[in-house]
């Protein structure tokens, strides 16, 4: 196993060597300041380092001084490149696994890489670091409790809309990446399919011309229909408005017509089904109505 070293503003720092198994590293998504310290470790001790463009990671490496084995792991070759990563596991080597940028297997390569390796026993660390999707939900202030994400969409007009009418009633926020040439478009789809609902278009996260651009759906495809777009892009849709609950009156009228000939507690699973309405709620008013109040 290799000791390596790395550089911070000029400093050298050693490596402790590091115990056979695939690490998953995460990598800056545009700022090169956004690496953990593990990460740098992890890089500069690794045996070899697998990328999916390796001049693109060498550049990184290179600004920290990190001098390790390339090797290239990416989506056309992996086929082919997986069981040579796979023997140098196998033969106790500590093997990192990058891509361009963020997190790998996150639109990235490496799922099947994981898999196997998994399947084969090895160990497999995170190292955990920057995604631009979850930057982009830290930032553009719409829910993040429950977050649907989609990945790319299809670049086809029908494929596309297919999979946003099959998205179109799950209650969460929708994450998206998209290419900038695809933006207006795929906002105009949006639009159609999902309706006025808030959304934020999140572009350059953490690099020089950094923004986020909030409005409904529509308002985003109008202004991005006109202005032609560069740079990397998250778009986020807030979740589809909850349907509103019926009235006080309309739910004891159901709940009554649901107790003639149901136990209490079927009658409040029935109606909340039906309505939204929380059960426990339901099942307190049934029992009272049960009891003639
Ligand atoms: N694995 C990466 C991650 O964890 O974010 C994503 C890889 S995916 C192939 C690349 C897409 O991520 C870009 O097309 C863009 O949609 C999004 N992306 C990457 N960097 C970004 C940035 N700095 N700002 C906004 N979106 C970014």
């Amino acid at each position: 196993m290799a000791e390596g070293r790395f550089l911070i503003n000029g400093t050298q720092m050693s490596a402790a060597s590091l115990a056979p198994g695939l690490y998953i590293v995460a990598t800056p998504i545009g700022n090169l300041a956004d690496i953990t310290l593990r990460a740098l470790h992890t890089l500069a001790a690794a045996d070899a380092v697998a990328a999916e463009d390796t001049r693109h990671t060498g550049r990184l490496l290179q600004h920290y001084g990190i001098r390790a084995p390339l090797v290239r792991y990416d989506e056309h070759g992996a086929a082919g490149q997986r069981p040579k990563l796979l023997a140098r596991l196998a033969g106790g080597e500590a093997v990192a696994l990058v891509s361009d940028a963020g997190t790998p297997l996150i639109s990235d390569p490496g799922f099947r890489l994981v898999r196997e390796a998994r399947d084969s026993g090895h160990a497999v660390h995170a190292i955990p670091g920057p995604s631009a999707l979850t930057a982009a939900l830290s930032v553009c202030g719409l829910p993040t409790d429950r977050v649907l994400f989609e990945g790319f969409l299809p670049a086809k007009a029908g494929a596309r809309a297919r999979q946003l009418n099959a998205i179109a009633q799950v209650q969460a926020t929708l994450a998206l990446y998209v290419a900038p040439h695809r933006l207006g478009d795929t906002l105009a789809a949006m639009a159609e399919v999902l309706g006025p609902r808030e959304a934020a278009v999140a572009r350059e996260l953490t690099k020089r011309f950094e923004t986020v651009e909030r409005g409904t759906l529509p308002e985003l495809a109008a202004r991005f229909a006109a202005e032609p777009t560069k740079g990397e892009i998250v778009i986020l849709v807030a979740p589809p408005s909850a349907p509103a609950l019926p009235d006080v009156e309309t739910l004891d009228a159901l709940l009554r017509s649901a107790l003639a000939g149901q136990s209490v507690s079927a009658a409040a699973g029935e109606v909340a089904k039906a309505t939204g309405a929380d059960r426990r709620t339901l099942y307190k008013r049934a029992l009272a109505l049960k009891d003639g109040a």
